[in-house]
């Protein structure tokens, strides 16, 4: 199978080359020239197989010029029960008669990017090597907080690469700060910057686009590369859990084979919610994608209207991995309802660069309509989720995973709609302590303790158990305490490689 780009339908690589560029030349995102299809007697036969042997099935789809040892390789490396803490890797919990959360944070850094991000290394360097690159792979992240963390646990010690992640120094939490500082491995290098979000975003963009710097590395054999969300090989990863968790339903006999759900996923650059609607497109049986907001509402506008338009209000939220106001992935969304027009895609994109805004046409917008509803949730509606799941069922859930929880449940309301629904829970709720505290016990409880104490009440209160990635932190030695001025990350980037 061949890799077409969104805005170039003549673009056509394998899944290797799709995964070492990233992007593809004129700014287009790879997608797989057609959708695999599985049966639901396949779905049934995987029902009786562990979380790897269904990966390496739904993976095997889509990585067609890998061997099947190859792909084995990346899957048995990635998901390990020494790195989730549990050989059900992503295991779903049944909240009641309807509702069923798939758990995504049982990996090392308590995020649902660690799904995707400890694979991701191993396919990446399994692509180098396929591609005939004979090449040390730098991968640069600018990072709000999670995805840095998940990337350096994924490319930790993983031979042939590097990594550097560069966080703003006043705009990460403090588990997130200390996640990172402490990082081990000795292909790793951290560094805050003076600055907010954008700021190391901006220094890493301008790194990638220097192209004298480019050559420069390139004769030293090196080349640097993203890991950024919109790789094709972060993608395909999460399509696997959405069959995996049917798949438990299905072996816990909550469903029929065949009988069809919902899914309704916490949404922010819409990777996660684009892998279920690959899924449903496969032939999972789904019926509603719902996609959740918080205040940033880009996409239930979008979900709703037909427009988008970037040109409102940025918020900072409780859940801030869906702080985000460009949803990168949907670019694919629009490419596959369009019935692969690249033509009109280029346009939307090019409005969204020059306007901040487009509008699809009618024909996309009804195909919207029959696959997705939308929804969102601010804080306060957030805060009262928690507490309220955590009364009725003793289940402590994440602020990201609340706001789904919240516009599932309006939309359930809404609608009449009592379909069985997955709804994916994308943090452990340790990982955002602060807030989930304050949500259940008020600010009171919360003020003037550290990180570790919250961790501890957070524990001992609801009788769960600390996760010891986080726990240990403690005790662990702060290895990186470079902080450079937004002009010199360049220079960090040297001294590293030096
Ligand atoms: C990244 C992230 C999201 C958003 O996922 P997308 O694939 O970007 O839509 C939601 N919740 C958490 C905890 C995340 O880290």
């Amino acid at each position: 199978m061949k890799y077409n780009s969104t805005r170039d339908n003549s673009v056509a690589v394998t899944s290797a080359e799709a995964i070492v560029k990233g992007l593809s030349a004129e700014g287009g995102l790879y997608i797989p020239e057609s959708v695999p299809a599985v049966s639901i007697e396949t779905i049934e036969e995987m029902a009786d197989m562990s979380y790897n042997d269904r990966a390496k099935k739904i993976l095997g789809l889509f990585l067609t010029d890998f061997k099947a040892a190859e792909v084995e390789d990346c899957v048995t490396k990635a998901y390990t029960k020494n790195k989730f803490g549990t050989n059900s890797i992503a295991p779903v919990y049944k909240l009641d008669k309807n509702r069923y959360i798939l758990e995504l944070w049982h990996g090392p850094t308590c995020a649902f990017k660690d799904m995707a991000l400890q694979i991701l290394p191993h396919l990446l360097t399994t692509s180098v090597k396929k591609t005939g690159m004979d090449r040390e792979i730098v991968i640069l992240v600018a990072t709000s907080g999670d995805t840095g963390k998940a990337a350096l646990e994924g490319f930790k010690d993983v031979e042939g690469t590097k990594i550097i992640v560069f966080y703003p120094e006043s705009g990460v939490s403090g588990i997130q700060k200390l996640q990172m500082c402490t990082q081990e491995g000795n292909n790793v290098f951290v560094s805050a910057v003076n600055g907010n979000f954008d700021d190391a975003q901006t220094g890493v963009k301008s790194i990638f686009t220097d192209k004298e710097y480019a050559a420069e590395l390139d004769a030293k054999g090196i080349s640097l590369s993203s890991a950024n969300s919109i790789n094709w090989g972060r993608l395909a990863p999460q399509i696997v859990y959405y069959f995996s968790a049917y798949c438990d339903m299905l072996k816990g006999e909550e469903i029929k084979a065949g009988e069809q759900v919902n899914i309704c996923v916490p949404t922010g650059n819409f990777g996660n919610i684009l892998a279920a609607y690959y899924a449903k497109l496969m032939g999972l049986p789904v019926k509603t994608l719902i996609c959740a907001s918080n205040s940033n509402n880009v996409l239930t506008d979008f979900i709703n209207t037909g427009v988008y338009d970037r040109n409102r209000e940025f918020f900072t939220t409780i859940s801030p991995s869906m702080d985000i106001l460009i949803s990168s992935n949907l670019e694919r969304l629009l490419y596959l309802l369009s019935g692969r027009n690249d033509g009109e895609i280029s346009s939307y994109m090019e409005e969204l660069k020059a306007a901040g805004k487009y509008t699809v046409s009618d024909d996309i917008f009804a195909k919207v309509r029959e696959n997705f509803r939308a929804g969102f949730a601010d804080d306060d509606k957030c805060r009262e989720t928690i507490r309220r799941v955590q009364d009725e069922f003793g289940y402590v859930i994440d602020p990201h995973t609340s706001v789904a929880v919240a516009v599932h449940e309006e939309y359930a309301a809404a609608s009449g709609d009592g379909t069985k629904t997955i709804i994916a829970s994308t943090a452990s709720p340790f990982k955002f302590n602060g807030d989930v505290l304050t949500a259940l016990l008020g600010r009171e409880e919360v003020e003037d303790k550290d990180e570790f104490e919250l961790l501890r009440i957070l524990a001992e209160r609801y009788e769960l158990t600390v996760p010891p990635s986080l726990g240990e932190l403690e005790d662990k030695d702060v290895r990186f305490e470079t902080v450079c001025d937004k002009t010199m990350m360049k220079a960090v980037v040297n001294e590293f490689l030096e």
